[in-house]
């Protein structure tokens, strides 16, 4: 059984929205925003009622959106394709630099191929 924080002989029938203390029927303050331990409790959560009112949800950016998610994949996969390719025409595991290496030269040549 939980008992109230200011009287440890009073069963809690309540807790403060706040702070979460157990309280009893007399010690609970009801307030608008729901049932508080005590003024300083209700002062926060009003204020801080009020700064939620006040600040207009931000919307939610989160750095790793579906679109970076997937840019990045792709990025990912057509690396990964690539070096498959290199490492298969090359006939053996190539180091990533030498595949990079290997894949400037085809670059080069093909470049040079059409111009
Ligand atoms: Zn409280
Ligand atoms: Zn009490």
């Amino acid at each position: 059984m939980t008992t109230c924080k200011y009287h440890p002989t009073r069963l809690a029938t309540s807790r403060c929205k706040r702070c979460g203390m157990p309280i009893c029927n007399d010690c609970k303050m009801v307030s608008e925003i729901g049932v508080v331990c005590s003024q300083a409790c209700l002062d926060a959560i009003k204020a801080f009622h009020e700064r939620v009112k006040e600040v207009p949800h931000p919307r939610k950016r989160s750095f790793l959106s579906g679109r970076t998610v997937k840019g990045l994949l792709a990025v990912v996969i057509l690396f990964a394709i690539a070096y498959a390719i290199v490492c298969f025409r090359a006939g053996e595991m190539l180091g990533p630099f030498d595949a990079v290496d290997q894949f400037i030269s085809w670059g080069r040549s093909i470049v040079a191929y059409f111009f």
